[in-house]
């Protein structure tokens, strides 16, 4: 397996680190030929409005939403904003997966926090055992709303959606590559088997 990770800004390394623990190639993406031959892509979290900007001018946005027809798609954080169909400020979207988002909704940077979450999609991951879910919030967005065939995979204690998958689309508010914990990892990476 070779899954591409958008390499234009943000936490990319840390996604590929976590791929090559898994034993998968993880290909950095910068321009629409590294596109070719990927069984996947990762969208790393970082800063949406840049990382929308850059796809834009490398023209790899066609090429991302023609990935999506056949492959898995997983965005973290920044990359979920810009998977989302609809967002509550205008920037560059891929427009693909049917949620809309709200980005920073937690607040500034002082308002990063971690929590335990329950993923009961991960329980078959957890090798025989069920364990909650370590998530860092990084100034996150927030899944506002869900709409067609979206699954939510997991709330906050308070019902606010923070994870959702589209049948090949993953998205998580949160960054699971800045965890030693691989499951929504190896979670992504069966969404394309
Ligand atoms: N606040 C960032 C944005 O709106 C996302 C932060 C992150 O990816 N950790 O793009």
């Amino acid at each position: 397996m070779k899954i591409g990770v958008l390499a234009l800004q943000g936490d990319f390394i840390e996604h590929i680190r976590m791929l090559e623990g898994l034993d998968v190639q993880g290909a950095e993406v910068r321009l629409p030929d590294d596109m070719e031959g990927l069984d996947g892509l990762i969208i790393p979290g970082g800063e949406s409005t840049t990382i929308g900007k850059l796809a834009a001018s490398y023209h790899l946005i066609d090429p991302i939403r023609r990935l999506a027809a056949t492959k898995p798609i997983w965005g973290t954080c920044a990359g979920a904003i810009f998977l989302a169909k609809t967002i509550q400020v205008r920037q560059a979207l891929l427009g693909l997966m049917d949620i809309t988002v709200k980005p920073n909704a937690f607040g500034r940077q002082v308002d990063s926090f971690e929590i335990n979450l329950d993923v009961p999609a991960l329980k078959i991951l957890g090798n025989g055992q069920s364990y909650p879910f370590h998530a860092i919030f990084i100034r996150a967005p927030l899944i506002v709303s869900v709409n067609g065939d979206v699954e939510v995979l997991t709330t906050l204690p308070d019902g606010r959606i923070v994870a959702a998958r589209q049948r090949n689309l993953l998205v998580t508010s949160f960054h699971p590559e800045l965890t030693g914990d691989d499951r929504f990892h190896r979670y992504f990476l069966g969404l394309g088997r």
